[in-house]
């Protein structure tokens, strides 16, 4: 079965929305179109493109999809690929038009779409298409494909657990790469660390931190991380240098915007929170770490909402869990930072733990509950397929990591934080990592 794909020009597209410089616009005439030198080359309309109908020119830096031959459109001629095919297997028209072939088609023969699930509107309509083509993480998958090797960087094996069918095997592989990894992982972690301490910040005391580290530590740890997170957000684009797009084109709809603007939000009132602690103005102290908590509660959570917007990740969209477990990581990451300050403080080494456990208990609800979607079931079997090096990234990052984590927080506390960030971090890779896997063509 041979299967044309291409980009659908959804009626809701999610590529439209989660560009945070605008540089994808549904336009009037339905076509949605890319605009290449606006492009600062983040990649999540990759994730946020359900189609696989996006992909990466490294010459350029910046994305590239199917535009509908808009430059021929516009002077009445018809996409280049319906012209060329010699049986005109292709249709092109404007189902909103009752007259138009596509819509006599569409009355008289049942028309399929891809992922009708996702809820974005695919224009790109099949008629007389197979199942196992509609759903790509179905055929099986040999060791070698009729029209393409399989891909190297798909080092994971398809997981045992999931069904495939063995009458429909897989030809072809576009070679899509996986394209956030250790970054984005990263940048989950520090992320976590600078909003954890924002968020603990009011109850330092109770928590035991004394001296300088009571009165500049948690904003200094908020600080610092905050600023490697906003350093690792900028190094992953393909175009670092134009970053401040997002601040002369920004798309108030697009999480990546809002998440950078509670970043800045968030440095501000923690600079103004050292600069009253060096001025001596104690008083308002207190009142901006309760700020800083708040604001620290959007920086660790916004990722759920900017996940939920990546309609092509279904294992990342569930935010009703997603944002708890990310509010859960955030008060380990800070309550395992402050140990460093206090490692004789059991209010922390208490925290440390508990949290830890509940972030295992989240873990194996992601693994093991009920998912909304086959993408999002395959993503959660791929989990403990990711390895690094000998390391199986969810198995010990979850289960070795954090028993080691808390065995230090209970004796040497004082350099807990290495195995449980450590924990932490080959748990976030494997979610980054799975969540891309499922084939989504
Ligand atoms: S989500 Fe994908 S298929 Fe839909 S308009 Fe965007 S690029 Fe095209
Ligand atoms: S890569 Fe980023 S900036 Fe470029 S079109 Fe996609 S979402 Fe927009
Ligand atoms: S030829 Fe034009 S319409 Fe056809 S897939 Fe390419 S860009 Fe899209």
């Amino acid at each position: 079965m041979f299967m044309v794909q291409r980009c659908n020009h959804c009626t809701n597209a999610p590529c439209v929305t989660i560009c945070p410089v605008n540089a994808l616009q549904k336009r009037k005439d339905g076509i949605v179109d890319l605009d290449r030198d606006a492009c600062i080359g983040c990649r999540a309309c990759m994730q946020a493109c359900p189609y696989d109908a996006i992909y990466l020119n490294d010459d350029l830096g910046a994305a590239e999809k199917c535009h509908f031959c808009a430059h021929r459109v516009e002077k009445n001629l018809e996409p280049a690929c319906v012209v060329v095919c010699p049986v005109n297997a292709i249709i092109p028209g404007d189902f909103e038009d009752p007259n138009s072939r596509v819509s006599q088609l569409t009355k008289e023969k049942q028309t399929k779409v891809r992922r009708p699930e996702q809820g974005t509107g695919p224009n790109v309509r099949y008629i007389g298409v197979s199942d196992a083509a509609l759903h790509p993480g179905r055929p099986a998958r040999p060791e070698t494909y009729l029209w393409s090797d399989r891909p190297p960087h798909k080092r994971e094996q398809w997981p045992v657990s999931l069904p495939v069918l063995n009458d429909a095997l897989v030809v072809l592989d576009a070679d899509r790469r996986v394209e956030w990894g250790w970054g984005v992982a990263l940048y989950l972690v520090t992320k976590g660390i600078g909003a954890g301490a924002a968020m603990l910040s009011p109850f330092a005391g109770m928590l035991g931190l004394r001296g300088g580290s009571f009165s500049y530590g948690p904003e200094i740890v908020a600080l610092l991380f905050t600023l490697i997170t906003c350093g690792l957000l900028v190094e992953d684009l393909k175009k670092p240098w134009a970053f401040y797009r997002m601040l002369t084109r920004p798309n108030f709809k697009s999480w990546l915007v809002k998440g950078g603007i509670i970043l800045t939000l968030f440095q501000m009132t923690l600079v103004a929170t050292l600069a009253l602690q060096y001025f001596g103005v104690t008083s308002a102290i207190m009142p901006l770490r309760v700020v800083n908590a708040i604001i620290g509660l959007g920086v660790a959570g916004y990722t759920a909402f900017l996940f939920a917007q990546c309609n092509g990740r279904d294992l990342w969209e569930s935010k009703e869990w997603l944002l708890p477990h990310l509010l859960i990581q955030a008060t380990m990451c800070g309550a395992i930072t402050f140990l460093v300050f206090n490692p004789h403080s059991w209010p922390l080494r208490i925290i440390a733990i508990v949290t830890a456990l509940l972030h295992v208990a989240f873990a194996l609800r992601e693994k093991n509950g009920e998912h909304h979607t086959e993408n999002a079931r395959q993503g959660a079997a791929f989990l403990s397929y990711i390895r690094c090096g000998p390391l199986n990234c969810w198995r010990d990052g979850l289960f070795v990591g954090i028993a080691i984590a808390i065995l230090y927080i209970l004796f040497v506390p004082l350099i807990a934080w290495i195995p449980l960030l450590g924990a932490l971090f080959l748990y976030e890779y494997a979610f980054v990592r799975a969540g891309q896997l499922p084939p989504l063509s």
